[in-house]
């Protein structure tokens, strides 16, 4: 988008639930959709007395994180108490950090249009989540409010960027390729409708060219892709406009009516709170040392941007392919299973691409539960590449294939769809579509060369898709041409 003589200003708050099986600082379990409050205990109620115990696990998918971002990893980081009240949060704080965060001072390549920005990484913090508040309002229009705390305590990674981005496109690239990287690390499931991957944004404008900021305003809880770029496009135009007409941005928070279009004040500066932030007493600093730091570095799995290149430069793949292909681990695991059994990349990304991800999508499974295996795949493939069937032949049954899981090999032999290469067969039926169509044939011959497609449909529909293409291509010519 393109905003005139000014330019918009983002730097992203994400919110990354973590994996683990248990909370950050209790053994009670993260799972979701459980029943309410039934993944509770002293500790993440928050009752009086109760202490606190750091899960490890948190710390090493933070390591993991950082080092995948190019952060410096601090030997020594240190809990916060975050104070304020609110009925979700029953300690009255929540424990984060704040000066001394895990991470710091990493990068993060974007792709736009082929071109890579690299947008700055200021911070990675952990923390704990609050609970849930659930509205209620009854048949005779009372309202009522009910606590879950099964969330409460959950760990939470906040990855703070710098205000490096300057588009909302640029925004929804860099939040998608964080994504990518933090399921890609297998230390968050990136479920957006969940809230496992939430996003608040500050946003100024200034003039191009100016060097200082603008003052920001901060939306909260952009929690679906749809919605962040219209709501980062709107609230740019709006600053725009307030500046241009004289006035003001002012430092405040704001929210997106997903149905109006519009962002709205939430809270206003003198209503913002003051945390009063100070060291967590029941914790101690948490220290990483680099024997630490380098065992978790050789879990390091290759990174999306990486696979991308390579599957570039080692496959020829065009950047389109790519970036669908590696975008998912599995997917792209699943890619080079086929790929090995079956070495031709452009034609395995096209099959993948259109017919197994449709239906992958339609019926939202993962690429590891395909009910076509990378072997069977293949297999496919290889019917269509040795002429068994024709091309338009293995995409109408693939559907079926996905469906039953049945061998193609075997499927093609059971209905009957052998492609026909056999010459005399479709010499056959070519000289009984010449013979009914005299019309065409003096058409054709008369210089209306692009006729070969209706001999063709006509051969195609009497062999129902069987017969083999480039014969017959070549037959037809042949006879026409005579
Ligand atoms: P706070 O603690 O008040 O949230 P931070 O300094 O931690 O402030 O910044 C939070 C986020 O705001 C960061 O992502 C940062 O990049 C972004 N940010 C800071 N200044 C601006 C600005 N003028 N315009 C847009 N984003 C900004
Ligand atoms: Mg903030
Ligand atoms: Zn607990």
């Amino acid at each position: 988008m393109d905003y005139g003589d000014y330019e918009g200003v983002m730097g992203l708050e994400v919110h990354a639930h973590l994996l683990t099986e248990s909370k950050i600082f209790c053994g009670c379990s993260t799972k979701f959709g459980a029943e309410p409050n039934s993944h509770t205990c002293p500790t993440c109620m928050g009752l009086p007395g109760a202490l606190p115990v750091l899960n490890r696990k948190v710390v090493e998918f933070a390591i993991k994180l950082g080092l995948a971002l190019h952060c410096s990893i601090n030997p020594r980081s240190v809990f916060a108490r975050k104070n304020y009240y609110y009925p979700d949060l029953p300690k009255g704080y929540q424990i984060s950090q704040y000066e001394e965060p895990i991470c710091g001072n990493g990068w993060l390549d974007i792709v736009m249009d082929g071109k890579t920005k690299r947008i700055r990484i200021l911070r990675i913090h952990m923390e704990e989540d609050a609970g849930k508040l659930v509205h209620e309002r009854t048949i005779d229009t009372s309202s009522y409010s009910m606590v879950d705390y099964n969330r409460s305590s959950t760990p939470l990674l906040e990855i703070v960027s710098e205000p490096d981005l300057r588009t909302p496109e640029e925004a929804t690239a860099y939040l998608k390729t964080l994504r990518d990287i933090l399921m890609y690390l297998e230390i968050c499931d990136g479920n957006m409708e969940e809230g496992s991957f939430r996003c608040d944004a500050n946003v100024s404008v200034r003039k191009k060219g100016d060097e200082a900021f603008g003052t920001r305003a901060e939306l909260k809880n952009l929690n679906s892709f749809r919605y962040i770029e219209r709501s980062l496009d709107y609230e740019i135009d709006r600053q725009i406009a307030l500046i241009k007409k004289g006035g003001s941005v002012v430092q405040e928070t704001r929210l997106f009516n997903a149905e109006q279009g519009v962002t709205y004040s939430m809270r206003g500066k003198e209503e913002a709170h003051d945390y009063r932030y100070f060291p967590e007493p029941d914790l101690l600093p948490v220290t990483v040392d680099e024997t630490w730091v380098e065992e978790v570095r050789k879990t390091l799995p290759e990174l999306p941007m990486e696979k991308m290149e390579r599957f570039m430069k080692d496959y020829g793949l065009p950047r389109y392919d790519v970036e669908i292909l590696a975008s998912d681990r599995e997917l792209a695991s699943y890619f080079e299973a086929v790929l090995k059994l079956f070495p031709e990349a452009k034609t395995v990304s096209n099959f993948i691409m259109t017919e197994l991800l449709r239906e992958l999508k339609d019926g939202n499974v993962s690429p590891k539960d395909s009910p076509v295996t990378p072997a069977r795949l293949a297999e496919l493939l290889t019917l269509i590449k040795d002429g068994t069937i024709s091309n338009k032949i293995g995409k109408e049954i693939f559907p079926e294939i996905y469906r039953t899981g049945a061998s193609p090999r075997d499927y093609v032999k059971q209905k009957g769809l052998l492609q026909i290469s056999d010459e005399g067969a479709i010499e056959g039926i070519i000289d009984a579509v010449i013979a009914r169509s005299p019309k065409e044939v003096a058409d054709f011959r008369a210089g209306k060369e692009k006729l070969i497609g209706f001999f063709v449909g006509q051969v195609m529909r009497e062999t129902k898709g069987k017969a083999n293409p480039a014969l017959l291509n070549e037959l037809l010519l042949k006879k026409l041409k005579a």
